[in-house]
Formats: C-alpha cells, structure tokens, sequence
C-alpha cells in the first residue's frame, strides 16, 4: 500500500491525495448518515488522463477502488466498505462544460460537473437539460449516470439513460474508452453505453458523457389536486395524459400523512388547502407556446376532472413562488422524514396500473404485521415509482423498529414482485440492496450480470461489493 500511495502522489502531487481522518471524512459517510467507511486513501485526479493512471496503479497493485461523485447516493455505493483497504476516486475535480452543440442539441461534459452546473449552461444557450432532483446542487453527471437517476422529469423526458448518447469511461485496467458520439442512431454491436449507465461504478470509471438537450419550454404551470384515493390518481393521470399529451411534465403522488409530516416539520411551508384530503396529486405542465397555453390545459382539465368527480378541490400556482411553494412541499416530503426519527425506505416501482391495488394490498399487509406503523407513501406516480417508507408506530424508538428492517422488506418486496414491480425504481442496488437483488432476481440474470462483471472487471477492483 505504501509504494502505491507513493505513486498516486507522484501522479497527482500530494495536496490530491487525502489520507488524514479530518480530509477523509466527508467522503466516507453516506448522505444519511447509515454508515461510515474507511479507505487508504482519497485520491482527486484533475484529468481523464490522471484517472486512466490511477485505475492502472489499482491494477497492479490490486487496490480496490470507489468512484464517487457528489455523494448522495441512497443505497451505499459511493463510500468503501470498513475493510480500509480501497481507495475512493473522487471525480469533483472533473467538472468542465466541454462543448455544447445548439444544433445537434447535444453537450459534451465531464463527469464531475454538478447536475445544477449543467443545466445552468444548457440555459445559458438557450437550451433544456431536463434531469431534475432534489439533490441536483450536490449530485454529479457521474453519479446520475452511474445509478442511471430518475427525478421529477421522467414522464416526459425519460431516465438519466434516455438523456445520454455517448460516454468516456476509463476500464478498470485503466485504458480510455472515448465513445462521446452525439448520435441518436448507432447501431454498430453491443450498446456499451449502456452497460455502464447504472452499473454504480462496478464496471469503470466515467469520466466524460455527451448529454441530450431540449428546447427551453416557453412556460410551466403547478397545479396541487385533492383526491379521495390513489385509484383517483391513476384516473386522473390518464385524464391528463389525454388532455394535455406531452405537455405533462410531473405528476406527484403525495398521501395526506405525507403533508401532515410537512406541515409539523416545516410550518412555513405553505398549506394549500383549508381541509384535509386522502390523497394529493402535484402537477406541472409545460408549453412550446406560452404561459397562457399552458393555463388553458390545465385548467381545461382540472375542470373536466372536476366535473367526472376524479377530483375534490385543486389549485393553481398563479406565480412563479406559488408554483416554488407547491414543489417544496413535495420536495420537504424525505426531509420531514428526516427531521422525524428514521424510516424503511422502499423506492418501488410498478406498472402504472397496478398502483392503487398495490397501495391497497401492502398497507394492510403491513398494518397487520408491524401494528400503529406509520406509512409515507408519496412519489413520481406518472412513472410508476413510489417511495413506500415505513416509519415506526408511535412510542416505538427508532433503533427496535430498525431491528425488523428485514421483515418490514420482505413483506413490502414480496408484494411488490407479486404485482410485476421492480424493488430499486431509481436510487439502485450499492451495498444496501445487495442481499434483496439476490433474493429476487432470477439465477438466470444473476449469472449474466456476473459474466459481464468478471468479463470487464476479472481483477475485481470496480467498486467491490456494490449490486453483486
Ligand atoms: C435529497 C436527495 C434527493 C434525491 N432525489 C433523487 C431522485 O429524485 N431521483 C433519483 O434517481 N435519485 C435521487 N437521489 C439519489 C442521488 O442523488 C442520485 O443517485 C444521484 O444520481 C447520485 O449522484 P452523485 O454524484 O451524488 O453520486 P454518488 O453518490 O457519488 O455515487 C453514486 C454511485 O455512482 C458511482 N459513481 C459516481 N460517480 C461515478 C463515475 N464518474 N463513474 C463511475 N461510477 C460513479 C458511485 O460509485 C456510486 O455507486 C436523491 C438524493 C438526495 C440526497
């Protein structure tokens, strides 16, 4: 190790080669603060070139190594496990703007620009890069592509995947693959594309990626929706899809429990309706035309959800900060969690269809096993994700309702296998998944995915233990 830290220092000179408790810190703990690993070493290439050597050293020296971006990932796949024995490889100092094309609608970036940095270039041309989350002022290119993020934009604009045409990945024996083709047609073999999209680091290391763009919609409109249940919210989506087609560019479920946490959590927020309903659905719109195009579609069919009593009550943002105010509410959801003592997580998805029957199935299931449990139950229902977090009933500490985190699981994944869902929607496998991905994917797929991992990676060094 020592000869090996010698030559990362001769690389990358030692102000980029953190290995005190104070520097390292920060980079070992996940975001929720779960769990803290060790590592040798935090290593801060400054070039695709600088990490290309890197990963080579990993190999001869056999050093296990763990690409991180921003950090906050949700399944524990960008910090090392407590062995001390990897390194993390930190892309932070990666973050160019490489090209934007207006024409090919296409930018070129490095992996390590912040998610926000590159939407505001995109703008600064003119130009949409629709990946939007909560975390878009922290996360990187890297990381969204790495767990091949969703957020609040997929029913239009697709997955982190759909946004991607070309990639620069460095392979885990350190040689550059430069694939940045701005092509929306390329059917030339194998898509390696997209086996590195949401492989979490297992596969490479990304360091470049050439990104779709979007013309610059002329208006968005947010609108909250009261309903009696979450079979409302599919007919009401479908209501929507047909009035507005691709117009409709978010579509959020919130349960009544959600918004109560908001509101004790976070009491400036606002509080859109004077009555309590079961269910609330945040909707955003955008137009090519104009903002008054985009209030007549919606207000066209809020009035027809209305008439066909789909809907109790809804409004409308009339300004940019109500619209602010309406997504902050939805947006506060996993941070009044937070605030509230620790939850299960589950991030889910289903057939769209299948939701409301899904919802009415599992919270009996639950209620029934973990009696008083407290269930958040909110998400991108346009795309068939809820996050289905179990919080502990009331009186019950946060430690003993952690302690059946395997049964809460089983009883939420079996279900959710039962209905044809999938058990990672958008956060993906890491370190903490790993034993479910085990337990429900098919012998058949689990050797195919261990083909490809040992086919690329035989030394293992990418990022051991996360997904497999
Ligand atoms: C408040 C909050 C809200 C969130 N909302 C959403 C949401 O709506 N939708 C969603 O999908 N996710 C969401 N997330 C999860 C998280 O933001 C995303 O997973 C994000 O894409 C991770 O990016 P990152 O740069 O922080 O990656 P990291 O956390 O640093 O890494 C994530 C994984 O990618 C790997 N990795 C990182 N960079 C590279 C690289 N350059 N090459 C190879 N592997 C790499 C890591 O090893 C790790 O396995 C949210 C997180 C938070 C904290």
């Amino acid at each position: 190790m020592m000869e090996f830290l010698l030559h990362c220092r001769s690389l990358l000179g030692d102000a980029h080669v953190l290995d005190t408790e104070a520097d390292m810190a920060p980079f070992l703990t996940d975001w929720r603060g779960r769990f803290t690993g060790k590592a040798a070493a935090v290593l801060r290439p400054g070039s695709v070139e600088q990490v290309a050597a890197l990963v080579k050293a990993c190999a001869r020296w056999q050093v296990p190594l763990v690409p991180q971006g921003g950090n906050t990932g949700l399944v524990l796949g960008s910090i090392p496990d407590a062995s001390g024995s990897a390194v993390v490889l930190s892309l932070a100092r990666l973050n160019t703007i490489r090209q934007i094309d207006t024409v090919n609608r296409t930018m070129t970036v490095d992996a390590g620009c912040i998610l926000q940095q590159a939407q505001e270039a995109a703008a600064a041309e003119g130009c949409l890069f629709p990946l939007s989350l909560a975390a878009e002022g922290s996360c990187t290119i890297g990381g969204n592509l790495s767990t091949n993020a969703g957020g609040t934009a997929v029913l239009r604009y697709g997955n982190t995947r759909e946004l991607c045409l070309g990639l620069e990945v460095v392979t885990p024996q350190g040689e550059i693959w430069s694939g940045l083709r701005g092509l929306r047609k390329d059917n030339t073999g194998y898509d390696l594309r997209d086996l590195f999209i949401g492989a979490e680091g297992t596969l490479g290391v990304i360091t470049g990626a050439v990104l779709k763009l979007y013309p610059m919609p002329k208006a968005s409109i947010t609108a909250l929706a009261a309903l009696p249940s979450p079979a409302d919210a599919l007919r009401l989506l479908v209501l929507m899809q047909d009035h507005c087609g691709s117009s409709l560019t978010g579509f959020e479920l919130m349960s009544r429990y959600c918004l109560e946490l908001v509101a004790r959590q976070f009491p400036q927020l606002p509080k859109p309706f004077a009555d309590a309903h079961p269910q609330y659905v945040l909707l955003e719109l955008s137009s090519s035309e104009s903002e008054q195009h985009a209030v007549d579609l919606l207000e066209r069919a809020i009035g027809a959800a209305l008439e066909r009593e789909v809907v109790t009550d809804a409004v409308v943002a009339t300004s940019e900060a109500q619209s602010a105010g309406l997504w902050q509410l939805r947006e506060h959801i996993p941070l009044a969690q937070a605030k509230a003592g620790k939850n299960i997580k589950h991030d889910i998805s289903l057939p769209v269809s299948r939701i409301a029957d899904f919802i009415a199935v599992t919270a009996p299931r639950l209620e029934a096993a973990f009696p008083g449990c407290q269930l958040v139950c909110f998400g991108h229902l346009g795309d068939g994700n809820l996050h289905f977090n179990v919080a502990p009933p009331e009186g019950v500490s946060n430690e003993d309702f952690l302690a059946n985190q395997d049964k809460v699981n089983r009883v939420v994944h079996d279900s959710v296998v039962a209905f044809g869902g999938s058990i990672s929607a958008e956060h993906g496998i890491g370190a903490l998944k790993r034993d479910e991905l085990a337990h429900y994917k098919s012998a058949v797929e689990l050797n195919m995915m261990r083909a490809i991992k040992a086919a690329l990676d035989p030394l293992g060094i990418m990022n051991p233990g996360k997904i497999l």
